[in-house]
């Protein structure tokens, strides 16, 4: 089954302390479709300007993600820009320019609309509505948000939970949303939100679900060099989508494995400048990386 991703697709520019690289691909949607299309078919939704380099269209096409809802407009591609810390966990926006991405309006053509998966990456809230409103049932619905939508669009987002089956979000935006420091009671005021799985991801500590059936403990995949942590969390909802997408059995049977599959595909993005690394990756990279993380968390 195809899982469908609307968020940005950006040109990103990132600085760490022994690095600069300018105008790489970004974006939620690219971050996650490219992790996504390891697993299954993926139905890109986005928009870019003239200006987006032919290579990074063609890398969505050498992962055969689908790009009839990729709109390309007059003007310029969003464009946002970061610089890491030393610890890179740490980061700063220096710069964010919308370009075509202000007056994105998603429009899905009719082969879209019944997609059974659908994966709102960060994005604003107002546009994930707007996509699921065009939506025919869908079978799941994931979202995913940033600290921003937290402090200018917070009505919005509160309407969009209690549309969702599952939403992801990382332990400082949990945080700000419920003013909980304790993850397991963070998780517990978000459910009364809405969304019966409810992830909240914490970095290099892995992440945390609370399901139907409870609590999973995931463990990140032990990186010996981050290069570049950028989409990384695009990386494992996206992952993690493309494989409940395909798995056979019911979501809630495949919701940990799915996870797990999503922290392998985020540590490979981390050892790369933006979708250098995890774009280069085979399916038989991911399985090992998964075997060993069974290993290393058997007990
Ligand atoms: P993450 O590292 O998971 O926080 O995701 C980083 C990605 O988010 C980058 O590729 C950026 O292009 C994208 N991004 C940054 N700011 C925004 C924004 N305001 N709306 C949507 N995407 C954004």
């Amino acid at each position: 089954m195809s899982v469908l991703i609307v968020g940005s697709t950006a040109l990103d520019s990132i600085k760490t302390p022994k690095a600069e690289n300018p105008r790489l691909l970004g974006g939620s949607a690219s971050h996650a479709a490219v992790a996504a299309s390891f697993f299954s078919p993926v139905r890109l939704v986005g928009v870019v300007g003239e200006d987006f380099p032919k290579r990074y269209l063609q890398l969505y096409k050498r992962r055969r993600i689908d790009l009839q809802a990729l709109q390309i407009l007059p003007g310029k591609t969003f464009h946002w820009s970061g610089e890491y810390e030393a610890n890179m966990n740490n980061r700063r926006t220096l710069l964010t320019e919308l370009g075509v991405f202000e007056t994105f309006t998603p429009t899905l053509p009719n082969s879209h609309q019944n997609s059974p998966f659908v994966l709102l990456a960060n994005i604003a809230p107002s546009l994930q509505h707007h996509v699921l409103n065009q939506m025919q049932r869908p079978k799941f619905v994931v979202a995913d948000t940033m600290d921003l939508w937290l402090n200018i669009a917070l009505p919005d987002l509160l309407k969009l939970l209690k549309r969702l089956d599952a939403f992801v979000l990382n332990d400082s935006e949990a945080h700000q949303l419920t003013t909980e420091d304790n993850v397991f009671a963070a998780l517990k005021k978000i459910h009364k939100l809405g969304p019966r799985y409810v992830i909240i991801k914490k970095g290099s500590h892995g992440a945390v679900l609370s399901g139907p059936r409870g609590f999973f403990i995931c463990p990140a995949y032990p990186l010996h060099l981050v290069m570049d942590p950028t989409g990384a969390g695009d990386s494992f909802v996206g992952g993690m989508m493309g494989y409940l997408a395909t798995a056979r059995g019911s979501i809630e049977d495949n919701f940990r494995r799915a996870m797990i599959y999503g922290s392998v595909v985020a540590s490979f993005c981390c050892e790369g400048f933006g979708l250098l690394r995890t774009a280069r990756i085979t399916r038989g990279q991911i399985d090992r990386r998964v075997k060993e993380l069974e290993r290393l968390t058997k007990f």
